[in-house]
């Protein structure tokens, strides 16, 4: 017989078997999870070949068996699905195929360079699921004898894990599919124990869809709850499955949809929310898709084509009638039935949402503080849906934050949930008011104290703070909710209803003298920074501040733009200036005489670099600060020193 041929790990898998092997005791059940969900994998594969050609039918039952043998210290993990050929074992049993196991490693080495000790993480192994590689967090040496279903020749793969790994071929008959040989560490032998196995298969693969034997007995139930009446099925079900699915299993769902439906579309669906945003704790976009089912069978794991990006931390089964068994992956993709679920299913999960936030406020809060921010990008994403997720969404705005101060510093440790709807908003508007203000800004303290409120305070008009600029891209693009504009309060497009002027409305006041002859001169003055000098309408106590022109975005876009694009060029501003601030008054009184011009240049010029400090915007650094130099000196020659 042929000596045995030598294969070396890749690089990674070293990595990856050397924490495997040293990884916490709790995550060693989760190496039979690993090892059976392969096993169902090949026997879903082998089903599916046997669905689309003929030569390979047989009547032979699809299981997967599990074979103690407590004197041998061994655990076999049986099946009869695809197996693997000699090169299939050099590729798939040498390089890492799973992408979990990639993440993990990606999510170790992300975390490493952020953190001193990427330790803690290790517990993370089960959520990520590591693959066939697990099997050495129980096991020293490994044995993986198979016969692929296209072949007559068995093999033996082997491997002690320490970086390399053997191949030869098995000589006599090799049933098909896959055995892996689990030879046991010492503190392993527990995983010969029918009981503690009979637990282990019960509590993170009951629904495989596939029998798992011991001895004679079936340890798993298999059940496809989805296709159950909604109200048979109870709540520890939902948690198992949801276990199952997502490999959490320690949680609940927050919140599960059940649906069935037999026109326009045969469908079973559950769909679950997990209770926390993964992507929240810093390990990026999290990648996972929907199990679609034909008739109970699954047809694709993992599909991305039944959810929009913005549901994309959704999990749950899709089961169709109407999708043939024997569809490919490939074929699926160009699927009409896909777009179609698709669309359904948006609208029961954007139907079922707006119920919840009604039905259990509670509940909601939670899902929307962790899911808001993926969710709010489906605006931009979805032009059928986009009214239905801006129903969903929530904002702090002056009415709840006027009530409630913003406290600088933590004096209270509840987390601001913004809690204010569209609907809402528009429900407390005053008569006449066609408009839905907004502000946006990086945070509510600053936001509330912003000088373009002034005069929506005085009027009772409610403006709504965005401290995420994904709120206010989806604002801009959604334009219009019911038939009200959606307008940022520094635009010049901001109208103020009639029914809100204020009694001691300032511009009924005579204007000062000379108040045009201000403005031109501010206009002189700033002549190629801004577009426009004109009287303000909005301002109360400030003398002024600068307005987009109409139709351009708002400051705090156009700073994102600016970080974003190299050369972004903001358009030029309004600068609004209000004649009864006491400043402009005296202005107006000096500039009789026409020697004053230039310092009253200069006091516009000061006013606008104010007005950029006060947006967040950083003025002509250099001249801003020569003149604020020169305005001191002069008001210090002004001054006498002689004691009166
Ligand atoms: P994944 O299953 O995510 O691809 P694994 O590391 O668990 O990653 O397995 C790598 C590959 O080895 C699988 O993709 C599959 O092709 C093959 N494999 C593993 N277990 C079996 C099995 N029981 N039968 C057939 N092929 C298997």
């Amino acid at each position: 017989m042929s000596q045995p041929q030598e294969f070396t790990f890749q690089t990674e898998i070293k990595q990856l078997l050397h924490i495997l092997s040293h990884s916490l005791y709790q995550n060693r059940e989760i190496a039979l999870r690993e090892l059976i969900s392969n096993a169902s994998d090949s026997l879903n594969k082998l089903r599916h070949i046997q669905l689309s050609e003929e030569q390979y039918r047989d009547n032979v039952p699809l299981v997967i068996t599990l074979e103690p043998d407590k004197e041998a210290k061994l655990l076999v993990i049986r099946d009869n699905g695809i197996g693997l050929t000699h090169d299939e074992l050099v590729q798939n049993l040498g390089t890492i195929a799973h992408s979990g196991s990639k993440e993990f490693l990606r999510s170790l080495a992300a975390k490493a360079e952020g953190e001193a000790a990427p330790s803690a993480d290790l517990s993370l192994i089960g959520q990520f699921g590591v693959g066939f590689y697990a099997a050495f967090m129980l096991a020293d040496r490994v044995e993986v004898v198979t016969r692929s279903y296209r072949e007559q020749t068995g093999w033996r793969w082997e491997s002690d894990g320490s970086g390399r790994f053997t191949i030869s071929p098995v000589e006599g008959d090799v049933p098909r599919g896959a055995q892996i040989r689990l030879h046991l560490k010492d503190e392993m032998e527990e995983f010969t124990d029918p009981h503690r196995l009979k637990f282990i298969v019960r509590k993170y693969s009951t629904f495989v869809p596939h029998p798992i034997k011991l001895d004679s007995d079936t340890l798993n139930e298999q059940k496809p709850i989805w296709v159950e009446p909604k109200n048979q099925v109870t709540d520890e079900q939902h948690t198992g499955f949801y276990q199952w699915l997502t490999h959490h299993s320690e949680e609940k769902p927050l919140w599960h949809l059940h649906l069935s439906s037999d026109s326009p579309i045969q469908f079973h669906s559950i769909l679950y929310c997990p209770p926390s945003n993964f992507e929240m704790l810093g390990f990026g976009q999290i990648e996972h898709g929907i199990n679609l089912c034909a008739k109970r069978i699954l047809v694709q794991d993992d599909c991305r084509d039944l959810l929009p990006e913005y549901l994309r931390f959704l999990y749950g089964v899709v089961d169709s009638a109407d999708l043939p068994l024997n569809v490919s992956r490939e074929t699926l993709q160009d699927h009409k039935l896909l777009p179609k679920l698709k669309r359904v299913l948006i609208k029961k999960v954007l139907d079922y949402l707006s119920s919840l936030a009604e039905e259990q406020p509670e509940t909601f809060k939670t899902f929307y503080q962790q899911f808001g921010p993926i969710l709010r990008t489906g605006i931009g994403q979805d032009f059928e849906n986009r009214e239905k997720i801006a129903k969903l969404m929530r904002f702090h705005s002056t009415h709840t934050v006027d009530q409630t101060p913003i406290l600088t510093g933590s004096t209270s440790d509840q987390p601001k949930i913004p809690a204010v709807s569209l609907d809402a908003y528009i429900q407390r508007a005053v008569e006449g008011q066609n408009q839905i203000y907004y502000l946006s800004g990086p945070d509510l303290d600053a936001l509330s104290r912003h000088p373009h409120l002034e005069a929506f305070r005085k009027r009772g008009l409610e403006v709504l703070f965005l401290d995420d600029p994904i709120d206010e891209f989806a604002l801009t693009q959604l334009h219009k909710y019911e038939d009200k504009d959606l307008i940022s309060i520094d635009s010049a497009d901001v109208v103020f209803p009639e029914s809100t002027k204020p009694a001691d409305d300032d511009s009924l006041k005579p204007k000062p003298k000379n108040f045009t002859r201000i403005l031109e001169l501010f206009r002189g003055a700033l002549d190629n920074k801004i577009s426009d000098v004109r009287e303000s309408s909005r301002l109360t106590e400030s003398p002024c501040c600068l307005v987009n022109p109409q139709g351009t975005m708002s400051n705090q876009l156009q700073k994102v733009l600016s970080h974003t694009m190299k050369d972004y060029e903001a358009p030029k501003r309004i600068m609004e200036v209000n004649p009864h601030a006491g400043l402009v008054e005296r202005l107006c009184e000096l500039s009789g005489n026409s020697d004053n011009d230039e310092f009253i240049r200069d006091c516009g010029r000061q006013l606008y670099a104010n007005a950029l400090i006060l947006d967040g915007l950083i003025p002509d650094v250099e001249e801003t600060t020569n003149r604020a130099m020169r305005f001191m000196e002069e008001l210090a020659r002004s001054k006498s020193s002689i004691v009166l």
